[in-house]
């Protein structure tokens, strides 16, 4: 009995420290994302843990969202919306990168607000199917964040809001309809990509993502797409690590 109890046990460690060692894989050395970043345009970058959303003005004390980060009650952005003196009907966009709940946990409370999100998330976003990536696979549809009323922007489609013009990509791979949007010079581009600590370009990890072929190919594509504009792309920046300025960084991992 003892024996098995000890061989149960050195299973369920083994399982949790290969699970820790595959989790640090996917976070250790990536770019600082530093709470509160200003970035061109007047945005700037809420954190909530290890995620962030973006705060994009659009007029006069109204904004769009970039994503709406991890948590129900959506505290971190409120929080920032209140120290500029705006409530939750000052959010009039939001721009949803892609369905997975760390992105969409607090969109509920902007109801005023259009949903915007690339053209095959459809399924994810109204709840109706889980994700094919392995670990949110396991979570099944996320009924509680699910959204109705979400416009599907095809690829390159371009739509303003306020003053604000945003243009979308959609680049599947890290789920079927997960898209970038370049507004005000800045390529918001979620999880389908991550910057290294020296600056690098990491693609999705596998572990979170439905396919990581089609996403290198969406990266690449997305590079190739906008190279003859580098010049207006003033930064790109992922949910999960720091930005980079400039369009080099996608470039050269496109091959030049
Ligand atoms: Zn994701």
């Amino acid at each position: 009995m003892k024996r098995v109890l000890l061989a149960i046990g050195g299973f369920l460690a083994l399982v949790v420290m290969t699970f820790g060692a595959m989790m640090g894989s996917v976070f250790s050395g990536l770019k600082e994302m530093p709470d509160g970043q200003e970035l061109p345009g007047g945005a700037k970058r809420v954190n909530h843990g290890y995620t962030s959303a973006y705060l994009v003005p659009i007029g006069e004390k109204e904004l769009a969202l970039i994503d709406c980060a991890d948590e129900a009650e959506a505290t971190a952005i409120k929080a920032e919306l209140t120290r500029r003196g705006l409530g939750v009907d000052a959010v009039k966009a939001i721009f949803i990168t892609h369905g997975h709940p760390d992105h969409t946990g607090g969109c509920k409370q902007f109801p005023g607000a259009q949903v915007f999100i690339g053209d095959g998330e459809q399924p994810l976003i109204e709840g109706t199917a889980a994700s094919k990536g392995p670990l949110p696979g396991m979570m099944g549809p996320q009924k509680e964040f699910a959204l109705t009323g979400a416009r599907a922007l095809k690829d390159g489609e371009e739509v303003e809001v306020g003053t604000l013009k945003v243009r979308a990509f959609v680049i599947p791979g890290h789920t079927a309809g997960s898209a970038a949007f370049l507004a005000a010079g800045v390529l918001y581009v979620g999880d389908s990509f991550t910057f290294n600590s020296d600056g690098s370009l990491r693609k999705a990890p596998w572990l979170f993502s439905d396919d990581g072929a089609v996403n290198v190919e969406s990266i690449k594509r997305l590079g190739k797409l906008l190279a003859p504009e580098a010049a207006d792309v003033k930064a790109m920046v992922p949910s999960h690590s720091g930005s980079v300025e400039g369009l080099k960084a996608l470039v050269d991992y496109a091959g030049g």
